[in-house]
Parts: C-alpha cells; sequence; structure tokens
C-alpha cells in the first residue's frame, strides 16, 4: 500500500511538470504563413495563428518595434497557447518575457517597477567584442635562445603539457628552416599550415607578459588544420538591459538574477546602463534586439499601468508587447470608466487585434488527443468521446484537467487506460465554473457575506 503511494505521489510531481502549454512548439505555419492545420502541438485558430505569424515575421526582420498587438477571445481560446507559439519560434536570440497582470499586484515591488523590470527583460543588447582568438590547434613552445630546447607546452587542448621533444624539435627545425633563424624572435606567434605545411608569421605573442618574459623567450606555434588563419575573430554576446541592471546595482549583485529577488533597481543605475548602451551603439560594438513581453490578463491591469504601457512603447528601444485578455467590455482598474477589454482608448488605438474563436468539437477532440499524448495518458475510444462532449460543453481547460484527475482515478483502481467511468468519476468530483455557479446560486445563503 505504502509502495502504490509512493508511485502515485512520483507521478504527480512529473505530471505537474508537464506544463499546461508544454505541448506547444510552434505556431505551425508553413513557409508562407498558412497555418497547417495540426502542427508544432497547434490545432485550428488558423487566422489568429496566421496574424500572429505575420507579426512575428516582421519581428524577425527587425521591421517593427514599439508596437502592441491585443490577443482577444473568449476564456481557453489558445490565447496564451498563440503567445507560447511565437515565444517558441523566435529564437533563442530574441528574448521573450511574460507576466499575468495579476502578479504585478503581489510581488514585493512597485506595480511600474515590475513593469519596468519586464519591459528590460525583453529587450536585448547583442554586444560585439573582438578578441584575439586563433583558431587551429595552438602549440606553444618555450625557447631559450635561439636554438631548439627546453619543455613545451601545448595550449591548444590548453593544460596539456607536453614533454613531446620531437615535436619542439621538429616545429622549430621547420621555423628556422623557413623564416632563417634572425628573424625568429622570442614572443613570435608563428602559423604552421597543417595541409600544406607553410610556416607564416603571425606577429607577437598576445599572450606576453612580464611573468612571461621572467620564464624566459618564448615562441608560440599555431597549427592550423586547413589552411586558414583566423586571428581577430568577433564574439558576440546576448544579454538583456534586465541583466545588465542586476549586475551593475550595487545593492543587489549578479546572483540575483538566480534568484530572481532582484528588488527594485535605482533609476540612476537605468541611466547609467541606457548612456553606455547608446555609446556602444553609436561606436558600432553593440545593437538592440527588441524583444517580446507578454501580459496576459491585461485587464487585471489599472489606468496608472496603462499610463505606464503608453509612455514606454514610446521608447525607441520598446519591445513589441503582447497583450491577452478574455474580458468584453468592462470597468478599467482605477477608474469608474467602462472601455472595450478594460483598455483605455488611447491604448486600444494603438493595439493591432487578434481575436481568437471558440473550437469546434472536433478541434476540442485534436486538442485532447494532443494532451493524453503530453502526459502519457492513455484513454479509450468512448472516454475520449465523453471528454470532448465535456470540453464543449463546459470549457476546454477544465476538460484537459480531467485527463489528469481522470487518469490518476484509473491507476487507483489499478486500471492501465483511462475509460469512461473513470471521466464520470472525476467529472462529479470536480466542478466545472458553470456546475459551480449553480451550486453557489442555490446555497448562497447559507456562505458568509
Ligand atoms: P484565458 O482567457 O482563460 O486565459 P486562453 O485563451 O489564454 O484562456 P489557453 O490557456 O491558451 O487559453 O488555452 C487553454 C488550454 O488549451 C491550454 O492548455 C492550451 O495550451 C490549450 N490550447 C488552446 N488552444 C489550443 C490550440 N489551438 N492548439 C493546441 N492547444 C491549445
Amino acid at each position: 500500500m505504502a509502495e502504490l503511494k509512493l508511485s502515485e505521489s512520483r507521478d504527480l510531481t512529473r505530471i505537474e511538470r508537464i506544463g499546461a502549454h508544454s505541448h506547444i512548439r510552434g505556431l505551425g505555419l508553413d513557409s508562407s504563413l498558412e497555418a497547417r492545420d495540426v502542427s508544432e502541438g497547434m490545432v485550428g485558430q488558423t487566422q489568429a495563428r496566421k496574424a500572429a505569424g505575420v507579426i512575428l515575421q516582421m519581428i524577425k526582420d527587425g521591421k517593427i518595434a514599439g508596437r502592441a498587438i491585443l490577443l482577444a477571445g473568449q476564456p481557453g481560446t489558445g490565447k496564451t497557447a498563440i503567445a507560447m507559439g511565437m515565444a517558441k519560434s523566435l529564437g533563442l536570440e530574441t528574448p521573450f518575457a511574460m507576466l499575468s497582470g495579476s502578479e504585478l499586484f503581489s510581488l514585493e515591488m512597485s506595480k511600474t517597477e515590475a513593469l519596468m523590470q519586464a519591459f528590460r527583460k525583453s529587450i536585448g543588447v547583442r554586444i560585439k567584442e573582438e578578441t584575439e582568438v586563433i583558431e587551429g590547434e595552438v602549440v606553444e613552445i618555450q625557447i631559450d635562445r635561439p636554438a631548439v630546447s627546453g619543455a613545451a607546452s601545448k595550449t591548444g587542448k590548453l593544460t596539456l603539457k607536453t614533454t613531446d621533444m620531437e615535436t619542439v624539435y621538429d616545429l622549430g627545425a621547420k621555423m628556422i628552416e623557413a623564416l632563417g633563424k634572425e628573424k625568429v624572435q622570442s614572443g613570435d606567434v608563428i602559423a604552421i599550415d597543417k595541409a600544406s605545411g607553410k610556416i607564416t608569421k603571425l606577429g607577437r605573442s598576445f599572450s606576453r607578459s612580464r611573468d612571461y618574459d621572467a620564464m624566459g623567450p618564448q615562441t608560440k606555434f599555431v597549427q592550423c588544420p586547413d589552411g586558414e588563419l583566423q586571428k581577430r575573430k568577433e564574439v558576440v554576446h546576448c544579454v538583456t538591459l534586465h541583466e545588465i541592471d542586476v549586475i551593475n546595482s550595487r545593492t543587489q549583485g549578479f546572483l540575483a538574477l538566480f534568484t530572481g529577488d532582484t528588488g527594485e533597481i535605482r533609476a540612476e543605475v537605468r541611466e547609467q546602463i541606457d548612456t553606455k548602451v547608446a555609446e556602444w551603439r553609436e561606436e558600432g560594438k553593440a545593437e538592440i534586439v527588441p524583444g517580446v513581453l507578454f501580459i496576459d490578463e491585461v485587464h487585471m491591469l489599472d489606468i496608472e499601468c496603462f499610463s505606464f504601457l503608453n509612455r514606454a512603447l514610446e521608447n525607441e528601444m520598446a519591445p513589441i508587447l503582447v497583450v491577452a485578455t478574455n474580458r468584453g467590455i468592462t470597468t478599467i482598474r482605477g477608474t469608474n470608466y467602462k472601455s472595450p477589454h478594460g483598455i483605455p482608448i488611447d491604448l486600444l488605438d494603438r493595439l493591432l487585434i487578434i481575436t481568437t474563436q471558440p473550437y469546434s468539437a472536433d478541434e476540442i477532440r485534436k486538442i485532447l488527443d494532443i494532451r493524453c499524448q503530453e502526459e502519457d495518458v492513455e484513454m479509450s475510444e468512448d472516454a475520449k468521446q465523453l471528454l470532448t462532449k465535456i470540453g464543449h460543453e463546459t470549457s476546454l481547460r477544465y476538460a484537459i484537467h480531467l485527463i489528469t484527475a481522470s487518469a490518476l482515478n484509473c491507476q487507483k483502481r489499478k486500471g492501465k487506460v483511462v475509460e469512461v467511468q473513470d471521466i464520470t468519476r472525476v467529472y462529479s468530483l470536480f466542478l466545472d465554473v458553470r456546475r459551480s455557479t449553480q451550486y453557489l446560486m442555490e446555497y448562497q445563503k447559507e456562505y458568509m457575506f
């Protein structure tokens, strides 16, 4: 019995780790941006997916920044799924940050600071750095006087020291033969092309230091595998503005990046960083990569947050803002005014709106199939039909939740395949919104006021 419990709880943890959108791997579009019926975990919602794909293409082409898109539609119609699909298709280099409207009110910082951090998490800086990197195998050889002797160390694999004097003498002899004794000085960097055996002097050793000198004269050999010599290489780092903020904020330090406990960052720190980044851009050392900031439940924001968004979108470094809501005409928080989606008209006016449509039974069935696969749940045909019907009549999200619950019920009765009985059992155990509301209506007198 105890064993069973243990394995059950382990399974539960595993299922928990499969997120609600873990099956989404992209937008499922073809090369002409048409939505494939079922692809990359995405089902139906073809118009919205196509529209999201067009936006994505514009982001990738670097054509838009500081624009905002609204995903509007009924609950469970895949708005978050589409945003996740966009994030997955963006590639690792484009920053993507996500937050839910209600989160802003529970963090240990002001709403606008939280929004500012989210904005800066979605703005990338591509920093270019030129470093002296020599490709190919580097053989470092220590030479006393013009003649070849002493120990040799290979720095191609960095730490390996070689005492293979054959190599030392061989390379030394080749070098002297090719360049002449008097032309070779200590600290020279010499490339030996493995393919042709050609020896070229690249210049002085860049790693020469006083300590190095004290050790005795040094000469570096570079063996290039295919004759291509590359002395300078451009190294590109991609970081977000938020990461630079945290690292430079004296109160937090970079460890806060791992704990997420960044607290508020002072405005002066950000100003300094913006100035520095602007300098780098002018010098051609850095470029800005506007990413995507996704704010779910945008109707939860209040008027202060909306004014912040309006202002932040004006900034030339602004990311693409994608917001989503399932609300119709409702009050703008912090005011007595009503407006569509609870978003002030001036912000609404600058949004490109993508709407999502309710799913057909067939589409619900396909999404449930994908989720069963994702959660590793085997379900009989009858049970799937029943679950589809439930999804159609209640909500897709409720039906998806029942997959996990019915699988646990099936496990309890030591079954292998989820059957109709498991679905009916969990359907009676867990209420959907409509039944819960009905229940409340009937019994509300017995609740606290
Ligand atoms: P809400 O307004 O309540 O926030 P939503 O529109 O954001 O809802 P989602 O959370 O995206 O809805 O969808 C509910 C569940 O259904 C998620 O697990 C999501 O991954 C899945 N889903 C929704 N639409 C699709 C789709 N077109 N293809 C595949 N899975 C989908």
